[in-house]
């Protein structure tokens, strides 16, 4: 099963190393905030879920749409395209990924550029990781280049480089700050659901900040408490004019769209962000898998994943009008218009066994039902605002040819 989109937790054991650090540390210095948690229990560079279990795919703790079906990735490739040629065809572009997982997505668009070739053919592409997880960069190197890296390149700011399998340029970084400056196009695919959150919540004394303690009655288990008083948290996140009781805040995903929007609007590019996610409206979405069940986010930390819905409301405001912001759309919306019904049928034709059709169907159906990923899961994208409406539009409205539309978020028309 994918990673659902909401549903009851239950629990599960684990090795303890992970819960013995952090209750040594919460005895020693109280209680600390989800977000803290979230990132310990996730990135600790020794004992982090990442950084130990990597966790991705069928045989992992979740499976993400790209290790569902190569067509996502493959629209994914064709949506990059529609935009450089929207954009004019610059000379030169990077393709940034965040969070690459095993890096399926990035495979699969780089066989969308290989079989475009002769269109892409005088632009010159390099692919940058920003992955914190050595045992997943490890995975992303084998599949993307055979394994053929070199560690701590002396010239770059990346910490590993290779060329991969279609001959093309592939940098790792640990976060998006080193990537060079230029021209770019991100991706952020299940990745922002990965970041710390805060936690609030509304009491009779105004609001308090969720916090992970030590139960003081059984050894070794941890729980929420409330802060006895406000934060700097609760003073810097919560709007004066929220009505939920009960609030999530991700400021790390804030960051860096910031940093994504600054650097579109200094040297251009665009932005695609997929996630599950709401746009300001749920509260309570912090949950836990692991072997592809609902996992207590409390219970063995470091060996589940853990994540919250993405709120795209604050990525919009975080974009703070730097670039224009489209979306978010329900992912069915977004491959429909990018033409995955005619995909498939090319691939039913092309596929002569029973059985590969029907693997072909079941992941069609596992993208697009709404039921399943088609509905909860959202794409969102930063782009310039040239590129949805002319600098000089106001003074010669009619003196300018139309700008084609944005292709998923409107019907795709690549000519
Ligand atoms: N995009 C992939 C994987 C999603 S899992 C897919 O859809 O299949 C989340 C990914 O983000 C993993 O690669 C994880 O190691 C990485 N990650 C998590 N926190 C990170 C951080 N703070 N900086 C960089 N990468 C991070």
């Amino acid at each position: 099963a994918a990673r659902l989109c909401s549903g009851k937790a239950e629990a599960a054991g684990g090795d303890g190393a992970m819960l013995r650090h952090l209750a040594r540390k919460l005895r020693a210095s109280g209680p600390v905030t989800v977000a803290e948690y979230m990132r310990e229990a996730l990135t600790n560079p020794g004992q982090g879920y990442y950084t130990r279990r990597g966790g991705v795919g069928e045989s992992g703790d979740f499976i993400t749409s790209p290790e569902i079906s190569q067509v996502f990735g493959e629209l994914i490739g064709i949506w990059y395209i529609s935009e450089w040629m929207a954009m004019g065809k610059p000379s030169t572009f990077q393709l940034v990924e965040l969070g690459p997982g095993r890096g399926t997505l990035t495979e699969d668009i780089l066989r969308v550029f290989k079989q475009l070739a002769s269109v892409l053919s005088k632009c010159d592409v390099s692919v940058h990781l920003v992955e914190v997880s050595p045992k997943l960069s490890e995975m992303q190197a084998v599949m993307l280049t055979g394994g053929k890296v070199q560690p701590n390149p002396e010239d770059e700011s990346a910490y590993m480089k290779g060329i991969s399998k279609t001959g093309i340029p592939i940098f790792w970084y640990r976060d998006i700050q080193d990537v060079p400056p230029g021209y770019s196009f991100y991706l952020a695919h299940e990745f922002f659901d990965a970041l710390p959150i805060h936690k609030f919540q509304r009491t009779e004394k105004g609001w308090r900040e969720v916090l992970v303690d030590i139960d003081p009655e059984v050894p070794d288990q941890l729980r929420f408490v409330l802060s006895p008083s406000r934060t700097p948290a609760t003073q810097n996140f919560i709007q004066p004019e929220e009505t939920r009781d009960h609030v999530e805040v991700c400021p790390e995903a804030g960051v860096i769209v910031q940093r994504l929007a600054s650097r579109i609007e200094k040297d251009g590019g665009a932005a695609l962000v997929a996630d599950y996610g709401h746009d300001g409206t749920k509260t309570d979405t912090f949950r836990g898998f692991r072997n592809h069940k609902l996992h207590d986010v409390l219970s063995a930390p470091g060996t589940a994943d853990l994540t919250a819905d993405v709120d795209f409301s604050y990525l919009r405001k975080m974009a703070q009008g730097k670039t224009a912001t489209l979306g978010p759309i329900k992912q069915r919306e977004f491959l429909k218009n990018m033409g995955i019904d005619l995909r498939l049928q090319v691939l039913l034709q092309n596929s002569g066994d029973t059985a590969t059709r029907e693997q072909l169907l079941h992941s069609y159906d596992m993208l697009m039902n709404p039921e399943k990923m088609g509905d909860c899961f959202n794409f969102f994208a930063l782009l310039p605002h040239h590129r949805l409406v002319h600098p000089d539009k106001k003074d010669k409205p009619e003196s300018k040819s139309p700008l084609p539309p944005v292709a998923g978020f409107n019907e795709l028309l690549l000519k």
